[in-house]
């Protein structure tokens, strides 16, 4: 493992617009779950996937029953509250290599916003975040804070509205079969055509569109692409990515970040 983490830090600090993708596996060593790794909530429950398939098509049938069943405790959340999670050194060590002026965006699929928490300045969020509402109709994103739901409850004026357009607002979470925002996806698509080196940290690459991110990488030809996760991914076992680093982001990432820090003091 040593040799690929030196690798990957050579190529990183040869790399000339480096982008990192991450999904779930980089938050379980904040004590979120995964979804389809060895403990994951799908993997322990297939039943609660099957019940997450469902809340889409019932928020765009009736917005207002959707929020009420949100405010009344009615929704089952797989992952529950995560207000309570902080961002690990996985999370850190990408800030820190953002900060270098070397990682340029980070895509992740995480709705947790523990890359906004750690303090990542480009971060698009590709599956939205928890810690906002999104409209529907014009994409403009709102703090939750910014609504009195137990007013809006109480006066019977659910779903919390726009304040762009009026229209009803959801939280921004993408849920399953919704499409990913156009602004969110078209940025995305353009940082994989544009990077040369892609770091992708923790995720099953089984979602799409975003596992189609590395792809399209890919077919650029000139791109290196690096894999940190617990276990071989169809990227790994494709040849999309170049190779895998098997082991915890948590301690992968920085001990990279490390050698990227003293290859560039040397240079
Ligand atoms: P996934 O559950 O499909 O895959 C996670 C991968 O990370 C697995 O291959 C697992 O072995 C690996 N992994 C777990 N812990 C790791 C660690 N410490 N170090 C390295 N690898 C580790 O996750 P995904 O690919 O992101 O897809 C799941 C979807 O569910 C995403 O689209 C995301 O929106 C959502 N989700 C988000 C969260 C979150 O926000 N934290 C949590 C669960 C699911």
């Amino acid at each position: 493992m040593a040799d690929l983490i030196a690798r990957a830090a050579r190529d990183i600090v040869r790399s000339s617009y480096a982008v990192a993708l991450t999904g779930a596996g980089i938050s379980t060593e904040s004590g979120i779950a995964d979804f389809r790794g060895p403990s994951g909530i799908w993997t322990k429950n297939p039943e609660a996937e099957a019940q997450a398939y469902r809340s889409y098509p019932e928020f765009t049938r009736d917005p207002k029953i959707w929020w009420q069943n949100l405010l009344t405790g009615k929704t089952h959340d797989p992952l529950g509250p995560l207000d309570h999670a902080r961002p690990n050194a996985g999370h850190l060590a990408l800030v820190e290599l953002e900060k270098m002026g070397i990682l340029k965006t980070t895509i992740t699929q995480n709705i947790d916003a523990l890359h906004e928490k750690a303090g990542c300045a480009h971060l698009l969020e590709f599956h939205g975040s928890r810690s906002k509402l999104r409209c529907l109709a014009c994409n403009a994103r709102f703090r939750p804070e910014v609504f009195d739901f137990q007013k809006l409850q109480k006066e019977d004026r659910l779903p919390p509205r726009c304040l762009e357009c009026n229209e009803p607002l959801k939280s921004d979470v993408v849920f399953f079969g919704e499409p990913i925002p156009d602004d969110v996806a078209e940025e995305s698509y353009a940082e994989a055509l544009r990077c040369d080196l892609m770091l992708i940290a923790g995720t099953s690459a089984a979602v799409y569109p975003f596992a189609n991110l590395p792809r399209v990488a890919r077919q650029r030809g000139a791109v290196k692409i690096i894999e940190v996760n617990a276990e071989p991914t169809p990227l790994t076992q494709e040849g999309i990515s170049d190779y895998l680093i098997q082991g915890k982001t948590g301690e992968v990432l920085p001990a990279i970040v490390d050698l990227v820090r003293e290859l560039k003091i040397d240079r």
